[in-house]
């Protein structure tokens, strides 16, 4: 899953989150309500195949990021770099939030040739995320430290923000409060799943807010976005959502990470 929605920066304008499989094997299940997910999805389709993504890319525009996220690992799903192949060649822009958990070794050096947007790896807390067995894994975790110019890093530690999501989609009590404003309603960048439904946005493991199907023959992205922004966030689970801000808000945090961002890059 994408881990911080404000990684998304107005620069990309419109997003949509891809989710090659259903159930992810990484399962860190203390932010990260797979069961939940599960049990709302059932037993259709588990696994984003080839063909679907190409139609689903084709009632994409290029000019909408795709970010290889979702509600799991993306390499969880052998056809994964294709995916990111194809996507690449058709022009767009292309984002990926891994931690590279079913990556192979040939995998990791091909993702080594593609220029990403934000490639943000997703590194073992000790606790939350646990390192995986896998001899490949180490060598592959510091092939892209090396390489990737722009790698950026996270971890599932006290600093972590997860936005409430587990609890809400668990129906554990949290606080309600009136919508004001989100950036994801104005700039939507909902998350596809393998049988081609697409849902609200990051926040929505409970499945909770449809908003199309991009294999249905009458939805294409055009009217996903026109569903979201039509919305002006009526949405349930945006109540609960610490994403759910005043405007002023927004874009005094906005400004206060630029600003970070800035100040590191000139050290
Ligand atoms: S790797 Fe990502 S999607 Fe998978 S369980 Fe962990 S946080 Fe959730
Ligand atoms: S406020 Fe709504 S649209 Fe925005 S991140 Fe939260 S749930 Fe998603």
């Amino acid at each position: 899953m994408r881990l911080n929605t404000s990684i998304l920066k107005p620069s990309s304008k419109y997003g949509i989150e891809i989710t090659t499989k259903i159930g992810c094997p990484v399962n860190c299940l203390k932010y990260c309500p797979q069961e939940v997910l599960l049990r709302k999805y059932g037993t259709d389709k588990r696994f984003l195949d080839l063909p679907d993504f190409y139609k689903i890319l084709s009632k994409i525009p290029t000019y909408v990021e795709i970010v290889f996220s979702g509600f799991c690992e993306p390499f969880a799903n052998s056809k994964c770099l294709d995916m990111i192949n194809f996507a690449f060649k058709r022009g767009y822009t292309v984002s990926l939030f891994t931690t590279l958990y079913g990556a192979t070794e040939t995998d990791v050096n091909q993702l080594l040739n593609f220029r990403f947007k934000t490639f943000c790896l997703h590194l073992p807390d000790g606790k939350v995320m646990a390192v995986p067995s896998n001899p490949e894994y180490q060598s592959n975790v510091l092939a892209v430290l090396r390489n990737v110019k722009n790698v950026k890093t996270m971890s599932m530690t006290r600093q972590f923000k997860s936005n409430n999501r587990e609890n809400v989609a668990r129906e554990i009590t949290v606080n309600q409060r009136k919508f004001e404003f989100c950036y994801l309603i104005s700039n939507p960048a909902p998350v596809l799943l393998p049988n081609g439904d697409v849902y609200l946005c990051c926040n929505d493991f409970g499945l909770n807010h449809k908003v199309g199907n991009l294999l249905a023959p009458d939805c294409n992205y055009a009217s996903v976005v026109e569903r979201i922004k039509d919305s002006k966030g009526r949405f349930k689970l945006c109540t609960f959502c610490s994403s759910n801000t005043s405007v002023i808000d927004h874009y005094y945090h906005s400004a206060r990470s630029m600003l970070n961002g800035l100040s590191k890059g000139s050290r």
